[in-house]
């Protein structure tokens, strides 16, 4: 018997796949879709092997459609990632991840002193950069790399 090379993520048949995402990422896409508290079938790889990216991490979730918000989130942290709906295991529509001009709520301003800290402000950050992703607090005006910032979903 040949041996496989690749490892074989089994197909969903109805959901949502999230793929190309920046290696090392699908845990903290999973924590931006809530997945710990859902009962819905999941698929989760890490370091897979990519011809394009060397190294991708991909999501799969039966029966779940994504909001608006939470594809902007996975945007944040992974720009180039893709998703797929599949509908009866085909491909229904592929669409690319960009990234929005602004998010508002999620993101947590690691400024203490910001004003969404200090009274119950709804957050507001603008993208400054895309590639390393820079956020900058439309409040305080500080500007966070994303790594340092913490999301709220
Ligand atoms: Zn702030």
């Amino acid at each position: 018997m040949k041996e496989k090379k690749q490892l074989r993520v089994d197909p969903i048949k109805n959901g949502t796949v999230i793929d190309h995402i920046t290696a090392g990422k699908a845990l903290q896409v999973a924590d931006i879709l809530n997945l710990q508290q859902t009962d819905n079938l999941m698929l989760i790889g890490v370091h897979l092997s990519s011809k394009k990216m060397g190294k991708k991490d991909i999501v799969k979730i039966e029966n779940r459609n994504l909001t608006a918000d939470e594809v902007n989130g996975i945007a944040l942290i992974s720009p180039n990632a893709t998703l797929t709906i599949i509908e009866d295991y085909r491909v229904v529509k592929k669409q690319k991840i960009t990234l929005p001009e602004a998010i508002k709520g999620h993101i947590i301003c690691p400024n203490p002193n910001c004003v969404t800290n200090v009274e119950q402000v709804e957050t507001r950050f603008i993208i400054a950069n895309g590639t390393p992703v820079e956020v900058q607090c439309a409040y305080c005006e500080k500007k966070y790399g994303i790594e340092d910032v913490k999301f709220r979903f």
